[in-house]
């Protein structure tokens, strides 16, 4: 049986641009409108030797953007696929820095007992120092990646599979 890791994080950390590099594809939905991606998505990794699949979410979201049902909808997507996979890549976004959101998602995940890689997406351009409050979420030293420029994902690939 291949193991299943979810994609989870806040709307517009990069989650799907990750999924899209993983995937090599186009298909998950890549916008500049935060939580697009309403379903899970699921898709098919291949690196090196190791294979496993990867479920892409809509994000547990911001409270009170005016979006309210949708929002629970992407929510409990989330945590169904939480529950679905072995481990969990938790994306926050290094630019936007460290909120109360990622520290909520980050307490809900330390309850699961699974294994947890944190990445902070959307280093470009973006100094190393703002990285570290990332570290206070208890998960270890951050993996840096830029989704979008494709940097980080070879190493980050490399971590998740490392176990496989
Ligand atoms: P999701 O809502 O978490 O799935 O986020 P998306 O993958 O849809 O990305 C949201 C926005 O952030 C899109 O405009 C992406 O092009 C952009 N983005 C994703 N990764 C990066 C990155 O590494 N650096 C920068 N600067 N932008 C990124
Ligand atoms: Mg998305």
């Amino acid at each position: 049986l291949k193991p299943v890791v979810a994609l989870i994080g806040r709307p517009n950390v990069g989650k799907s641009t990750l999924f899209n590099q993983f995937t090599k594809s186009r298909q998950a939905l890549v916008a500049d409108l935060a939580g697009l991606t309403r379903d899970r998505q699921y898709g098919d990794v291949f690196f090196e030797n190791k294979s496993f699949i990867v479920i892409d979410t809509g994000g547990i979201g911001e409270a009170d953007d005016g979006k309210g049902n949708i929002d629970d909808y992407m929510a409990t997507q989330s945590y169904t696929a939480i529950h679905e996979a072995d481990m969990v890549v938790f994306v926050v976004d290094a630019r936007a820095g460290l909120t109360p959101s990622d520290e909520e998602i980050a307490k809900f995940l330390h309850t699961l007992g699974k294994p947890v890689f944190l990445v902070t997406n959307k280093t470009d351009g973006v100094h190393e120092a703002s990285i570290a409050e990332f570290f206070g979420l208890g998960f270890g030293e951050p993996i840096p990646t830029s989704a979008s420029h494709g940097k980080g994902v070879t190493s980050l690939l490399e971590i998740i599979t490392a176990d496989m």
